[in-house]
Parts: C-alpha cells; sequence; structure tokens
C-alpha cells in the first residue's frame, strides 16, 4: 500500500517506519524542517530503541521517504495516517490545533480518493470535525474519514507496533474498512470494527483505565505506609489474579509522560461537555498530582529538614525509562522544589539529560551516574532505569557522602538495604534507618 505519515515524532514515526518495514511505500511529512533533515540522513529525531537501524534500512531499500511538503507526500497515498501532536490546553481540553491545521491542508491537495486515519488521540466528535474541514476545500473528491488510534508505549514502540495487541478501526465505510482490515492484517489478529466515536472513546478508556490502576496502587501504598504493610507484596499478591493481572500495579511517583496526563484531563472535559461529572478520572489526576511530591517529603524527613547546601543526586530525568520524553515528568515538578530549598541537585539520565535542560532551569547534568552521585546528601531515584537496578552499592557507598538514598520507584528490596546498611526510603513499604 502507498501510505502518508503526518507527524514524525514518536507515533508517527515509528507507524510510519514499521509500515514501510512490512514492505508498504511510506512517506513521513512533518513541518518540522530539523527532523526531516535528520532523518534523511538516517539519524532519528527521537531516541526510541531500534529505530535508526528500521530507519536505515528502510531507506536503504527505497520503500520510507521523508520531506515537509505534504503536496506531494499524499499525492499517490491511498491512506494518510494523521500522527500530529493533540497537546493539553489551560483547561484542560485537547487542542485540535494541529489537527485542524493538517486537515485544511489535506482539503486544499486532495485530488482523488483517500481515507483520512487519524491515530492521533483526540476527543470523540473530532472525526466529524475533521470531515467537515476537508469537505470544505475538498469540492467534488472523495474520501473517507476514520480513526484508528495508537496504544504504542514509548521505549518499545516498534514491539509494541510489531506486536500489537489489537487494532480499533472506527469507520464510516466499508471500502475504508476493508482497506485498513488490509493494513493490519500483518500485525494483528484482534480487529475491532466499530463507528468513529467509539473508535475514539476507545483510546481515553484504556488510558485513563491505566492512570486509574497507577493512582490505585499508589494510594495502597500511601495506606501500607500508615499501616506497616508492604505494597510490592500486596501488588503481588493482587496481580495472580487473573481479573485484575500484575501490570500497572507498581507503586512509585505516579504517571507522567505525553499521555496520561492530558489524556485524562481531555477525558473529565470531554464528559462535562456531555454533562457528566467523571468522579474517578478526576480523583485519580489529583492522587497522581500529590504522589510525586513523596519523594521531597521523604527526602526532607531523612535530611532533617535541612536542604540548604545539601548535594542531592537525581538519578532519572525522563518520565519513565528508555526514553527521553520528559513531557510532564516527575522530576520537572520535584528539581525546582528542591533548588528553591537551596539544594545542590546534580542530576544524570542516560538520555533525558539535553531535553530535561531545556524544561528545568539551571539544572546541573553529569554523563555518568558516578559523576552525579560523588559526595552526595542524598540520592533520589525518579525514574527506574536498568542501570540504576543494576548499580553496585558497595561502590555508591564508597562514593557518597551520606548512604542515603530515596527511591520514587521501587527498584531495589528492603533486604538488600538492610544487609547494604542504608538510609533507604521507598513508596509504599518501611523506611530503613
Ligand atoms: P510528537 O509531539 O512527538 O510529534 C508530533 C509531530 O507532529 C511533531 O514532529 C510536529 O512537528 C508534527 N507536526 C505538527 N503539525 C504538523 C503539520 N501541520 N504537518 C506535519 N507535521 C506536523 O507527538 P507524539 O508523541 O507522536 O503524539 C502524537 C499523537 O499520538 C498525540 O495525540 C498523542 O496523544 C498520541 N499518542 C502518543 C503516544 C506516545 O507514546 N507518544 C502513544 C499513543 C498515542
Amino acid at each position: 500500500m502507498d501510505i502518508c505519515v503526518v507527524g514524525t515524532g514518536y507515533v508517527g514515526l515509528v507507524s510510519g517506519v514499521c509500515f514501510s518495514d512490512l514492505g508498504n511505500r511510506v512517506t513521513c511529512v512533518d513541518v518540522d524542517e530539523s527532523k526531516i533533515k535528520k532523518l534523511l540522513e538516517g539519524k532519528s529525531p527521537i531516541y526510541e530503541p531500534g529505530i535508526e537501524d528500521f530507519i536505515q534500512k528502510n531507506l536503504n531499500e527505497g520503500r520510507l521517504f521523508f520531506t515537509t511538503d505534504l503536496k506531494k507526500a499524499m499525492e499517490s497515498a491511498q491512506i494518510i495516517l494523521i500522527a500530529v501532536g493533540t497537546p493539553r490546553k489551560q483547561n484542560g481540553e485537547a487542542d485540535l490545533t494541529y489537527i485542524e491545521n493538517v486537515a485544511e491542508s489535506i482539503g486544499q491537495n486532495l485530488q482523488d480518493y483517500k481515507i483520512i486515519v487519524t491515530k492521533s488521540t483526540v476527543p470523540v466528535g473530532t472525526g466529524k470535525i475533521i470531515k467537515e474541514i476537508i469537505s470544505r476545500h475538498a469540492g467534488d473528491v472523495k474520501f473517507d474519514v476514520a480513526s484508528n488510534p495508537e496504544f504504542l508505549r514509548e521505549g518499545s514502540a516498534i514491539y509494541d507496533t510489531l506486536n500489537m495487541e489489537r487494532a480499533v478501526i472506527g469507520v464510516e465505510s466499508e471500502k475504508a474498512a476493508n482497506l485498513l482490515k488490509e493494513l493490519h492484517k500483518p500485525l494483528t489478529s484482534n480487529i475491532v470494527l466499530t463507528d468513529i466515536e467509539t473508535a475514539e472513546m476507545i483510546k481515553y478508556a484504556s488510558n485513563a483505565f491505566l492512570a486509574t490502576k497507577i493512582s490505585f496502587i499508589n494510594e495502597i501504598a500511601n495506606v501500607c505506609e500508615l499501616l506497616g504493610a508492604d505494597v510490592t507484596k500486596v501488588a503481588e499478591g493482587m496481580g495472580y489474579d487473573k481479573r485484575i493481572g500484575n501490570a500497572f500495579l507498581q507503586a512509585g511517583i505516579g504517571y507522567g509522560g505525553s499521555c496520561f496526563p492530558k489524556d485524562t484531563s481531555a477525558l473529565v472535559a470531554i464528559a462535562e461537555q456531555a454533562g457528566y461529572d467523571f468522579r474517578i478520572v478526576k480523583d485519580v489526576e489529583q492522587v497522581n498530582k500529590e504522589q510525586r511530591f513523596k519523594v521531597v517529603d521523604k527526602l526532607k524527613v531523612a535530611l532533617k529538614n535541612d536542604l540548604k547546601g545539601k548535594k542531592i543526586s537525581i538519578l532519572g530525568l525522563a518520565f519513565k525509562p528508555n526514553t527521553d520524553d520528559m513531557r510532564d515528568a516527575p522530576s520537572v515538578d520535584v528539581i525546582p522544589i528542591l533548588q528553591n530549598e537551596g539544594a545542590e541537585v546534580v542530576a544524570y539520565d542516560p538520555v533525558a539529560s539535553e531535553n530535561a535542560q531545556k524544561v528545568i532551569p539551571n539544572l546541573q547534568v553529569t554523563d555518568t551516574m558516578q559523576e552525579a552521585i560523588l559526595n552526595s546528601d542524598a540520592i533520589v531515584i525518579l525514574t527506574e532505569w536498568n542501570e540504576f537496578k543494576e548499580m553496585d552499592l558497595t561502590e555508591v557507598a564508597r562514593l557518597v557522602k551520606q548512604k542515603i538514598i530515596i527511591d520514587g520507584r521501587n527498584i531495589f528490596s528492603i533486604e538488600k538495604m538492610e544487609y547494604m546498611k542504608f538510609y533507604y526510603a521507598s513508596i509504599g513499604r518501611k523506611t530503613v534507618s
């Protein structure tokens, strides 16, 4: 098939690259010239494990193209996938500016029948808006709109795309249904075929449910701390139950990233506009907002409320491991508080330091974990990178000034920390002191 992908971010680039690897001809378009320049050189503008090999292979084999020229990119395409951002507006709603701009441009350049598919996460009813915008410009040219929400996870995006658990296809015509089913055939046999509104809702319902699981286990963790129970064992005990499952039951400092925070608030706004007060998701958001500050409280207890002049080593800046994405990362809220209290904050992240410096003012970063923790008064773990899970605690003990670890991601066992004689405070478990 001939596919045009609009937007070369985490979703557009990965989808484009994977569809081309399956033998389709794919042209990816972006308005960001610097991204396209890099991509044409075979380099990825985002960090995503394995992606550069896929880009280079498919560029070399002549199936993958990059351009800033939408008109040219969509000329021969049967399918146009829209994968531009839908960030959160001040009032919590999803901002559809990028989507509407793309729809305008597609309408202006539409010469023959195409299926215009929204991969971006968009409020229920957006398919209709896209259709109206394109119709305004398209004259007599026939087209179909469709919704195909994306479920990939940053950090394992290629795997998730090639081993899709399900494809949700929201359509208005049989022609679009058949073509999109055909496109997804090599990726999954679980195809949920539905109308556009339902497909749009499936994405929000899925993300809000996952966010709910996280805030739920974090509240259990908070109660565990008060009662002397261990949340990791509680989660293990719950997770064997197939009705519950063990995914998304890791207590910690909550979720961040470009999806859950904006999608939960968009769902609340969508429900409100429909006249419904979505109470559970509002509480999920509130719990999550507060949870990230647990590490600050625990750090203050460990350092007896005196952070002034203390060297605090932050391990992990990205919102989760295996990505350089800093959107809504807990580090963005936590670090300025420590800086304001007079602490000397030094941070290390295997890949996100450069992006972090763009969003956290006066952030001092190091190239290695060892430099970050040298003479440290306390280590604060904000992201569960494998590199941190595997750290040599004997070496750590030698490098730091005080053997204090505040672990926002529960990456070490209590027994190990007792044995190594660290002060160790984590989430929903007893503090080792
Ligand atoms: P992103 O910000 O990484 O990428 C968006 C890209 O679109 C940017 O490169 C931008 O330059 C480009 N763009 C903006 N306007 C354009 C235009 N008019 N023409 C061409 N390109 C344009 O965003 P993302 O993380 O890939 O997310 C995209 C959508 O997918 C969002 O709605 C998001 O909620 C959803 N989503 C994201 C993820 C994820 O893990 N990142 C997962 C599932 C769904």
